[in-house]
């Protein structure tokens, strides 16, 4: 859709993001009759695979976990990589919207600024920064977790004479990191892929290292058609249990024995073939207890610093990025997917700086000064990841009834009823946001279930003759109490993770997602079985 080209200002839903979430819902709300606009402040469809567009940008969800299960999209589509990259991401938006005709309901280059809800006519009114409005009875973010990256507050930020960019805002154009003297600040996911690209082609690679990052061997491996039309026969099956499995990958499966109680052979050689398996496998489908145990924890980052030393020629840089004592529970921050990130800091263009030695003073406009020395570079990179899941949020104005604002009614922590609603803000429902699964799921699991639970919803409404959904305050009380007892019984609190918000100076430290896939998903049809216990309707 054009801008200037909508005709209707008033329909039934209006979906504000354009990425797995946002794209589904608006696909099956399509279908089930609804009048429907979505919203994206991006010029494609996408999501992060839209904005995060730097050098060495791929997932770590292997195929086919990380795809729609809808069959006209599947069945002739074909992946060159066990782990796509961002560019193939790309390509498979532009397949989907080929397929789905998703593009001729969004509006692209709408950034929503204010989302206000009139009681009266119980309707949304949304405006963006552009001046464009449009109402709707329901508005359903589907905003993602990474919105709003997050930009540390060093004195000096922005002062830099050469290119700095955020991952999340990298050029479309590119930037040349070829000879160039480079910073990279940060080593989550997006600092871990970036570094790996610069030390191939940068004059030397700096790194700023916090927290070093748990990173596990991605084992990538090209995907031929040969090998996916093989696999295709069963991928009706693949999709089922994906998206009713507990751990929303159909292979992710972990021993139901703890990993302290398990003979050590035993659980050596269940350790190497879950590091063989690559990817999520040494994270997720070890042993069940690696998260909630504390000796099964230790066992697992043992073995998984055995494995990093044994690439690290220098013992001094080893127990830098591999401590003898772990800087956190192993698995309690998401671990990144590596190729080549241990190798890498053995060439002499690569220097690790470490911040918990000496943190940085200031940027400078010619590079980040940290204790008396400068490091100059001709780019810096800002891998510093996100305001996760409420900065989307934040960043739009959003009243409920007796306008109050949802930031306002959050300052003391998120509070919803199974992440989908928000007591005082009747017909917003939203999708992979906080406290629901979100980053503890695969991103288009999430989207499938969660959106058909919401189509569900949706329906449900319309068949009973009801215009006005709101979830209760009790609803949301016991949602907070029970993702607080998921907080507790994992050991996900011990790091300061941007899972628990703890990234971001100020933010209130609380668990933002809900850790049990399949615990999640029971709570779910529960709420749906009863008929919607939890929300009010009128
Ligand atoms: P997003 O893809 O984040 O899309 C949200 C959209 O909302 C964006 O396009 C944005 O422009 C739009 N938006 C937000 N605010 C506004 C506004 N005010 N106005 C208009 N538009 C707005 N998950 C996995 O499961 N596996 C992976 O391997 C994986 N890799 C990832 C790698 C990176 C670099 C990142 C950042 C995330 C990754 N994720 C991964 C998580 C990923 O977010 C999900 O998989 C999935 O893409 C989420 O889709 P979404 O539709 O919910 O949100």
């Amino acid at each position: 859709m054009n801008k200037g080209q909508e005709t209707v200002k008033d329909y039934d839903a209006v979906i504000v993001g354009a990425g797995f979430n946002g794209v589904y819902l608006l696909y099956r709300l399509r279908q089930e009759g609804y009048k429907v606009l979505l919203l994206d402040a991006g010029k494609e469809l996408g999501g992060v695979w839209y904005w995060n567009s730097y050098p060495g940008a791929r997932v770590d969800s292997h195929i086919p976990n990380y795809e729609f299960s809808i069959p006209e999209v599947w069945r002739d589509w074909y992946w060159p990589e066990r782990f796509p990259s961002q560019v193939d991401l790309n390509a498979y938006f532009k397949h989907v919207d080929e397929k789905l005709g998703i593009s001729q309901d969004v509006r692209f280059e709408t950034r929503v600024s204010s989302a206000i809800f009139d009681e009266h006519n119980s309707r949304w009114h949304l405006r963006a920064e552009d001046g464009f409005a449009v109402s709707a009875q329901y508005f359903l973010p589907c905003l993602g977790f990474a919105a709003k990256a997050y930009i540390p507050n060093i004195p000096g930020m922005g002062s830099s004479e050469g290119p700095c960019h955020h991952t999340a805002r990298w050029p479309k154009s590119g930037v040349e990191l070829k000879g160039k003297r480079v910073g990279v600040l940060g080593t989550g996911a997006s600092g871990v892929q970036v570094i790996q690209e610069s030390a191939k082609v940068a004059a030397h690679t700096t790194v700023f290292q916090r927290t070093p990052n748990l990173a596990l061997a991605m084992q990538q491996c090209k995907f031929t058609k040969e090998d996916q039309d093989k696999l295709k026969v069963d991928y009706p099956d693949i999709f089922k249990r994906r998206n009713s499995g507990q751990s929303s990958y159909y292979d992710l499966i972990p021993d139901e024995r703890s990993a302290a109680e398990t003979p050590e052979a035993e659980r050596l050689e269940i350790f190497e073939q879950a590091w063989q398996r690559g990817g999520f496998h040494f994270w997720a489908a070890t042993f069940s207890d690696v998260l909630y145990n504390t000796t099964s924890n230790r066992l697992a980052y043992d073995f998984w610093r055995n494995k990093v030393r044994a690439r690290l020629k220098d013992p001094e840089l080893a127990e830098k990025l591999a401590p003898q004592e772990p800087p956190h529970p192993f698995g309690t921050k998401r671990p990144s997917l590596e190729q080549t990130y241990y190798d890498l800091f053995n060439q002499d263009n690569v220097t690790l700086v470490d911040l918990k030695a000496q943190p940085i003073e200031a940027i400078t406009p010619q590079g980040v000064k940290v204790g008396d020395e400068l490091h100059e570079f001709d780019v810096l990179v800002l891998a510093t990841g996100f305001d996760a899941g409420t900065g989307g949020y934040d960043r739009i104005d959003i009243r409920g009834i007796g306008a109050t604002r949802l930031s306002e009614y959050w300052s003391n922590g998120v509070r919803t009823h199974l992440g989908y609603g928000v007591p005082g803000f009747p017909n917003m429902l939203s999708l992979y946001g906080p406290q629901s699964p979100t980053a503890f799921c695969n991103g288009p699991t999430c989207a499938e279930v969660q959106g058909e639970w919401l189509v569900a919803c949706l329906n449900y409404q319309r068949d009973n003759g009801y215009i006005r959904i709101e979830a209760t305050e009790q609803a949301a009380n016991d949602w907070v109490g029970h993702m607080r007892s998921m907080q507790e019984m994992t050991l996900l609190s011990e790091a300061d993770s941007w899972y628990m918000g703890a990234n971001v100076p100020g933010k209130k430290k609380q668990l933002l997602f809900h850790p049990g896939v399949r615990i999640y998903l029971e709570a779910c049809d529960e709420c749906a079985t009863s008929g919607y216990k939890g929300f009010n309707f009128a």
